[in-house]
């Protein structure tokens, strides 16, 4: 958060504390509120998915509606009707409340979640652990704010270098496959690469081309060395002539 506006100029790097994408006062707050076209459909896009991946851990109901309607008061703190929220999860939404909007970009999540998706997970008899879900869930809203403020930057930056970034978002898009892909198709020594996202987007550019690098070379040996083997035990156990 400290390459934004209101830093820089307290720095003496910039003149100006304004927004790269839409020219208003910019602090630490502005990024996930920016009002720019770009900035509301990159939010657009996070909460989609953000909405998808919280049905994919089987998240109760309620506690979905109650999130998302967070997620929603840091883009817009002025829209946030306490009714619209069950009343067993109020306690729960209204201390994440204290914990604020830049807490909750940070994955700072309230404890109280805990034990009303335990609730949820046995009244639907599933046996996934609740600390997961909680730590996923703090994962990923780290992730909207890292998004968030990507997207800024690669507008500041889009008149000082078009190249780089294309570069950045073509390695982007590279280590999201690679994530998305899994860790089934590589050697066991090499999974752990995919253990964070986060941490690997946050790397430099070399450091990042160097990862997609590694992780193309070994995904590749890993399938040719798949198949070898399964051609070797077609000879042996293939009928003679
Ligand atoms: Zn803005």
């Amino acid at each position: 958060m400290c390459g934004i506006g209101k830093f820089k100029v307290l720095w003496g790097l910039e003149a100006s504390a304004a927004c790269p994408r839409c020219g208003d006062f910019e602090d630490h707050l502005h990024v996930p509120r920016c009002r720019a076209a770009s900035a509301t459909a990159e939010r657009g896009r996070c909460t989609a998915a953000f909405s998808a991946w919280l049905d994919l851990q089987l998240t109760g109901p309620s506690i979905k509606t109650a999130i998302l309607q967070l997620l929603q008061g840091v883009h817009t703190p002025t829209l946030s009707p306490l009714r619209t929220i069950s009343s067993s999860v109020r306690p729960a939404y209204l201390a994440q409340q204290v914990i604020g909007s830049q807490g909750l970009l940070e994955g700072r999540i309230a404890s109280s979640w805990l034990p009303l998706q335990q609730q949820h997970y046995d009244k639907i008899r599933c046996q996934r652990s609740v600390s997961l879900w909680a730590s996923r869930l703090s994962q990923q809203l780290i992730l909207i704010g890292f998004y968030m403020l990507e997207q800024r930057n690669s507008i500041q930056h889009l008149d000082d270098n078009v190249q780089l970034r294309e570069r950045h978002s073509t390695i982007n898009e590279g280590i999201h496959s690679q994530f998305d892909m899994g860790p089934d198709d590589l050697p066991k020594e090499i999974q752990p690469m995919l253990t964070s996202r986060r941490r690997v987007l946050c790397k430099s550019l070399v450091d990042k081309e160097e990862w997609l690098k590694l992780l193309c070379q070994e995904r590749k040996d890993f399938c040719r060395s798949m198949k070898a083997q399964h051609r070797s035990l077609g000879t042996i156990f293939s009928p003679g002539p």
